[in-house]
C-alpha cells in the first residue's frame, strides 16, 4: 500500500495502534486504491489521548511563550523542507492535483506554525488604570486540553491552523481528522517531535464522528474546534454547550461574488474560476453564486467560458493537470445529483455537467467543470452547499438588488466584490452579511487576517491574533495598593 503510515494513531510522541478499533480503509479518488489501512479510535485510544494531553499540558504551559513559539517555527521549517513530500501525500488522499497541493496545502499549514510561533511571545493581557492606586491586569491563559476535528478537503492546512494557536497559547491538542483524510496529521505529529515539541502535546486520533463526540464529552477537554458541515457542527456545538466548552466552528456557505459592469472582466473571471473550481470545488468559501451585472454578463460568460474549457482534468500528480477527481463516492454522487437537480429546476447547463471519461482512471471520481446560467435564487442549486466544480451564474441590475439578494441564504461564510468603483466596493462590503470578504480577488486566506463566518457559517475565527484569543481565556486581576474600604 503506497501511503501505509507506522500505525493508525500518534500518542504521547509516538505511533499506537488498537486493532480493536473499526477498519478505516483509505482510498485515492483518482483510481479508487486503497493506499492505507487504518483503525479507528476505540475508547481505550480515546483515554491514552487525553492522559498524554493532560499530562504533557501544564508543564508547557509554564514555558516562556517564546520558548514555545521557537519550537512552533522550527516544525514550520521542517514542513517546508518536506514541502514536496507532504504534497504528494495529500494528493493521494484527497485526490487534489499536486499542482495544488506543492504550493498551498503543507504550505498554509507551515505559514501557521511561523504566524503564531512568532506572534505568541507579543500577545499580552492588558494594564488597566482604576484611578489612583489601585490597578487591575488581564492575563491570557490556556484553556488545557483542546480538540480539534477536521474535514476532508485541507486535512494538513486545517490541523496546522488549529494545532498552532492552541499549541502556541500553552495548550495542548488532540486532533480527529476526518475519517476520509487520515493521513497527513500523522505526518505534522511527526514533525513537531522532531521540531521538539515535548511527547503528548500533539496527538492524533482516527475515527467517525462517534469519536469526535467523545472526544468533546471528555470531562478533560476544554475546548473544541471543529472544521466540517453546517449539520455536524450544530451537533457538535450542542454537545459542547451541554458540557459549558469553549467551541469554534468553522462550517459550510453559499457565498456570493458580486460583479459589477466596471470590473476588469479577465480578474473577475479569475475570481469566479478560483472560487468555484480550485481543489474540484471542495471549498467552503468558494463563492458559487455569481452574480454578474447585466451590462457585463455577456462579456464576462464568454471570457468564463473560453478560459473554463481549458481546464486540464486527470492524473492528479501530473504536474499539469489542474482539476483532480472528487474526494469519494458519496461527494461524487452528491455533486451529480445536483447537476440533475439543476437541469429539472430549469436552469441552463451553460458548460461541463458531464463524468469524463479518462484512460487509466476509470474508476476515478471526476467531473467536469459546470457552469449554469438562468438560475434564479430559489433553485437549489443557488440555496444549497454542493461541494463541487458547480457555478451558478446570475444576473443582476442594480446595488441595492445584488446586496438584497447576496444576503438573502442561511449561511455567511465568505463574499466577494469586484469593481473599480472604490467607494462602491467598501459600501457593498459593509452591507453583506458574511464574514470573509474579499475585493477584487477571491478565496485569499493568509494567515494575517481572521477567517471565519458569520450567521450558519460558524462561530469564532481562526487564523491571525483573534485565534489566539479563541485558544485562551481571561483572567482579571485586582490589585489594591492602599487599605480595604470596608463597611464591617
Ligand atoms: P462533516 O461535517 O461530515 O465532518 C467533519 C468532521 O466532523 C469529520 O472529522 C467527522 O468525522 C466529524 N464528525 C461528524 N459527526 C460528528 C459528531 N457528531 N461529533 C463530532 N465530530 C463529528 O464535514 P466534511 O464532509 O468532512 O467536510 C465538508 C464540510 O466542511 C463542508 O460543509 C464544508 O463547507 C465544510 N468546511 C468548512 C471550512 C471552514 O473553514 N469554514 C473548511 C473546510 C470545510
Amino acid at each position: 500500500m503506497r501511503a501505509q503510515p507506522k500505525a493508525s494513531h500518534y500518542i504521547n510522541g509516538r505511533f499506537v495502534d488498537d486493532e480493536q478499533g473499526q477498519p478505516l480503509e483509505v482510498i485515492y479518488p483518482a483510481t479508487g486504491e486503497v493506499i492505507a489501512r487504518l483503525h479507528a479510535a476505540t475508547g481505550n485510544i480515546v483515554e491514552l489521548a487525553v492522559e498524554a494531553a493532560r499530562a504533557a499540558q501544564e508543564q508547557w504551559a509554564r514555558m516562556r511563550p517564546a520558548e514555545r513559539g521557537r519550537i512552533l517555527r522550527r516544525a514550520a521549517e521542517l514542513l517546508y523542507r518536506h514541502n514536496d513530500e507532504i504534497a504528494r501525500l495529500e494528493t493521494l488522499d484527497t485526490g487534489k492535483p499536486l499542482q495544488e497541493t506543492t504550493v498551498a496545502d503543507p504550505a498554509s499549514a507551515a505559514e501557521a506554525l511561523e504566524f503564531f510561533g512568532g506572534a505568541v511571545a507579543g500577545y499580552h493581557g492588558e494594564y488597566v488604570d482604576l484611578g489612583g492606586g489601585p490597578f487591575g491586569y488581564t492575563r491570557r491563559e490556556p484553556l488545557g486540553v483542546c480538540v480539534g476535528i477536521g474535514a476532508w478537503n485541507y486535512p494538513i492546512q486545517i490541523a496546522g491552523w488549529k494545532s498552532a494557536p492552541a499549541l502556541a497559547m500553552g495548550n495542548a491538542m488532540i486532533f480527529k481528522p476526518s475519517e476520509v483524510t487520515p493521513l497527513s496529521a500523522l505526518r505534522l505529529a511527526e514533525i513537531y517531535t522532531e521540531a521538539g515539541l515535548p511527547a503528548g502535546l500533539f496527538n492524533v486520533v482516527q475515527g467517525f464522528g462517534d469519536v469526535g463526540a467523545a472526544l468533546v464529552a471528555h470531562p478533560a477537554v476544554a475546548k473544541v474546534s471543529l472544521t466540517g458541515s453546517v449539520p455536524t457542527g450544530k451537533k457538535v456545538l450542542s454537545l459542547a454547550g451541554s458540557h459549558m466548552k469553549h467551541a469554534t466552528m468553522e462550517l459550510g456557505g453559499k457565498s456570493p461574488i458580486i460583479i459589477f459592469d466596471d470590473a476588469d472582466v479577465e480578474n473577475a473571471v479569475s475570481g469566479a474560476m478560483l472560487g468555484n473550481f480550485y481543489s474540484t470545488g471542495q471549498v467552503c468559501s468558494n463563492g458559487t453564486r455569481v452574480f454578474v451585472q447585466d451590462g457585463i454578463y455577456e462579456r464576462f460568460l464568454k471570457r468564463l467560458t473560453a478560459r473554463t474549457s481549458k481546464i486540464v482534468i486527470g492524473d492528479p500528480l501530473d504536474p499539469d493537470t489542474q482539476m483532480g477527481p472528487l474526494i469519494n463516492k458519496a461527494q461524487h454522487d452528491k455533486v451529480t445529483d445536483y447537476i440533475e437537480i439543476g437541469k429539472s429546476e430549469g436552469a441552463k447547463l451553460h458548460y461541463g455537467g458531464a463524468v469524463p471519461q479518462l484512460q487509466g482512471f476509470e474508476n476515478g471520481l471526476f467531473v467536469e467543470p459546470t457552469i449554469f446560467t438562468a438560475v434564479t435564487d430559489d433553485m437549489r442549486i443557488a440555496r444549497e452547499e454542493i461541494f463541487g466544480p458547480v457555478m451558478s451564474v446570475l444576473s443582476f441590475s442594480d446595488e441595492v438588488e445584488a446586496i438584497e439578494r447576496a444576503n438573502n441564504t442561511e449561511f455567511g461564510l465568505a463574499a466577494g466584490v469586484f469593481t473599480r468603483d472604490l467607494p462602491r466596493a467598501h459600501r457593498v462590503i459593509g452591507e453583506l452579511q458574511a464574514g470573509t470578504c474579499w475585493i477584487n480577488t477571491y478565496n485569499l486566506t493568509p494567515v494575517e487576517l481572521p477567517f471565519g463566518g458569520a450567521r450558519q457559517s460558524g462561530i469564532g475565527r481562526e487564523n491571525s491574533l483573534a485565534a489566539l484569543s479563541h485558544y485562551s481565556q481571561l483572567k482579571s486581576v485586582y490589585v489594591e495598593t492602599g487599605d480595604v474600604d470596608s463597611p464591617y
